[in-house]
């Protein structure tokens, strides 16, 4: 087996990881490549194994299309206390022709369409298809395939905390390629494991993610990446949302047992009454804003959980 990044044959074992959401049964190995630092999952990630995975763990939608909302615009101090810039569509300018890859329930494209954009998206989640059917989104429901459009056609193509979920991140980086513009831009954001949260939690670090989360980026492995695509990366930062903070205190309050499901993330295991009220008083703490401050000052000093890449197709 060859580092998927820069074909390197030396590993080491960071740690054993499995589904502490919603339990997936399985533990995985999570492999360090020697040589450009690249973290990943070891395993066979097949595309029928990936549809089990989406389609029988993630936890199934409740989501209501009437209350449908498009993201809002968010400036200002608060805007920037809750870290809402580590959302990679409000970098993308107005009237612009974007293509956000894992649009969720089309928040994103509702944003830009209303700021005079020409707006794609990509969905893997089926549930996208009411929200299509009710308000006439251009998305397609499935995986990234960028011979679905003409090359050099967007200006921008966002990626929110999607690329650590693919197999082959590089192809992924190709595809990117061949349909922005030339001079046109990518933004990516993804978990960061180099920033604190891991250091610091270790196992209990949330952006594990077993076994979801296969690629974690060094900013050797992400340089490498990007080069072999002829883009270029113009800026990296971490932007992180204040609001991972709180979730982390509650993953560490409620840590499940070994391949069971978590009563925080799972819809479907009931919580003791012990277990709502330390969510309450997490909840409540967060409130203090103690969580956000903690959350930009990690981000300033560039270790932040969440990275951003800021990317070019040269002219
Ligand atoms: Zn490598």
């Amino acid at each position: 087996m060859n580092c998927l990044i820069c074909n390197g044959q030396e590993y080491k074992i960071v740690r054993f990881v499995y589904d502490d959401r919603y339990g997936y049964p399985g533990i995985f190995p999570l492999l360090k490549c020697e040589n450009c630092r690249h973290v990943f999952l070891q395993g066979e990630f097949s595309s029928d194994l990936l549809r089990d995975l989406y389609s029988n763990y993630y936890p199934r939608s409740t989501f209501n299309v009437e209350n449908y909302q498009p993201y809002r615009e968010a400036h200002g101090f608060k805007a920037w206390l809750d870290g809402k810039k580590s959302a990679t569509f409000r970098w993308v300018p107005r009237n612009v022709r974007v293509l956000d890859i894992g649009c969720g329930f089309g928040e994103s494209l509702g944003y830009h369409l209303a700021r005079g954009c020409d707006v794609y998206g990509v969905e893997a989640d089926e549930n996208i298809r009411r929200i299509v059917d009710k308000l006439g989104y251009k998305v397609h429901v499935g995986l990234f395939d960028p011979n679905l459009y003409p090359e050099d056609y967007f200006d921008y193509v966002t990626m929110s905390q999607v690329l650590e979920h693919v197999t082959n991140p590089v192809q992924t980086l190709q595809g990117i390629e061949k349909i922005l513009k030339p001079g046109g831009r990518a933004i990516l954001s993804m978990p960061n494991v180099s920033g604190w949260g891991s250091r610091i939690f270790g196992k209990y670090w949330i952006n594990w993610h077993a076994p979801y989360h296969l690629q974690f980026f060094s900013q050797v492995s992400m340089n490498l990446a990007v080069n072999k695509t002829g883009l270029i990366i113009e800026k990296v930062s971490t932007i992180t949302p204040s609001a991972w903070l709180n979730y982390q205190w509650i993953h560490l309050a409620t840590y499940p047992k070994k391949c069971a499901p978590s009563i925080f993330w799972s819809l479907d295991v009931k919580k003791t009454r012990i277990q709502k009220v330390i969510i309450k008083l997490l909840n409540l703490f967060h409130l203090t804003k103690i969580n956000h401050l903690v959350t930009r000052l990690f981000d300033a000093l560039g270790y932040g959980d969440s990275q951003m890449y800021f990317i070019r197709k040269p002219l």
